[in-house]
């Protein structure tokens, strides 16, 4: 039996998800379907610029987002990633400066994750999505076919020609993990530069808060207890910062009663299981923080103790064990927004 969270369901979730609500009152508001999610961009009214330019400005920055989009989808046919991935093996492809630096920055985030992070694992996402159609698990043979064109280390970067060339046979790249806050980095960019000194975009997951609220205060970003979206369990007051989360209960299917997350694990060729149920990064980069939490579903909370991969970033992870639920943090975490130990689940 399969069972697919429903489109609407889980565009609902996917605004949810992200784990984050803020305080509202006195916005102005806009709100898109872009990169398969809900992205709304909120700016506090009584700013510096009159509503309707504010208005424009938010319009740009959608539309912004809506070309990294086009660019960086690997769903819609004409994208700069598309044509690189119907690329012939051994042949180099010339790409965007854009493309060139936010492959690069993947394959670097790849490296520094142990390969947990990897834009080469669309052969893998290609094959859980057939897995999930049919309702039956892929076969040994299967997975190691896939899992035999993954591996950022046969993307040959050359940055003299700005080309990618796939050293491998059945290679493609999927951006999901990056493309979405890289977008969200864009679109503030846009709004910072029309003169915008205070929003929020929030675009599932991935949320940043340009300014502050108000002279007076910090954004409050709220993270929702996972099972209970009404619930608000830890709020981090923020500015200029983003916070993105990577998780297994926004997209998944479930077969045979057992949950298959949309992140998947490039080591093994299966989806992330259930023990995370999700990573939280702060930082002042979304991309960055777009590809860290995914890394860190991936990697579990080993990623988070001291001296390992994620020591000194801003990090917090809800974990599931044994049916309960329990968050931990980094260092710096929990320095910066207080225990995360006391959150009550
Ligand atoms: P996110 O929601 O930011 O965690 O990104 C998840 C998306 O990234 C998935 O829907 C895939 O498109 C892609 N993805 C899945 N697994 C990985 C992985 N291990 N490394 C990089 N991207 C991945
Ligand atoms: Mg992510």
């Amino acid at each position: 039996m399969i069972r697919r969270s429903a489109v609407a369901a889980a565009v609902f979730v996917s605004l949810a998800l992200s784990s984050c609500s803020v305080n509202d009152g006195g916005m102005i508001s806009e709100t898109r379907m872009l990169m398969g999610t809900i992205v709304e961009i909120r700016v506090p009214r009584g700013g510096n610029i009159a509503e309707n330019g504010t208005r424009e400005l938010i319009h740009d920055a959608f539309s912004e987002m809506s070309r990294v989009e086009s660019v960086f989808s690997a769903h819609l046919p004409d994208s700069g990633l598309s044509r690189l991935n119907r690329s012939t093996t051994g042949v180099p492809t010339e790409v965007s400066e854009e493309m060139f630096a936010l492959i690069q920055r993947s394959v670097q985030m790849g490296k520094a994750s142990s390969g947990a992070f990897d834009i080469t694992v669309k052969p893998l996402i290609d094959l859980w999505k057939a897995v999930r159609i049919k309702g039956a698990l892929p076969t040994e043979a299967e997975l190691n076919n896939a899992l035999s064109s993954v591996g950022s280390e046969y993307l040959r970067l050359d940055p003299a020609s700005r080309t990618v060339t796939f050293m491998k046979h059945g290679m493609s790249i999927d951006m999901g993990g990056v493309a979405k806050g890289y977008a969200v980095s864009r679109a503030a960019g846009v709004l910072r530069a029309g003169g915008i000194h205070s929003a929020i975009i929030h675009a599932g997951g991935d949320m940043y808060c340009l300014g502050r609220r108000s002279n007076m205060a910090k954004w409050k970003v709220g993270i929702q207890h996972p099972r209970n979206k009404q619930r608000i369990v830890f709020r981090l007051p923020l500015s200029d910062a983003s916070i993105d989360t990577s998780g297994d209960y926004e997209r998944f299917f479930l077969l045979n009663g057992k949950r298959y997350s949309h992140i998947i694990d490039p080591r093994s060729g299966y989806p992330t299981g259930e023990y995370v149920v999700s990573a939280t990064v702060v930082t002042d980069d979304p991309a960055y923080g777009d590809m860290l939490s995914t890394a860190l579903s991936v990697l579990g909370p080993d990623a988070l103790v001291r001296g390992s991969f994620a020591d000194n970033s801003d990090a917090m992870m809800i974990v599931n064990e044994a049916g309960s639920l329990r968050a931990i943090a980094t260092r710096g975490f929990i320095k910066r927004f207080g225990d995360v130990k006391k959150i009550p689940f």
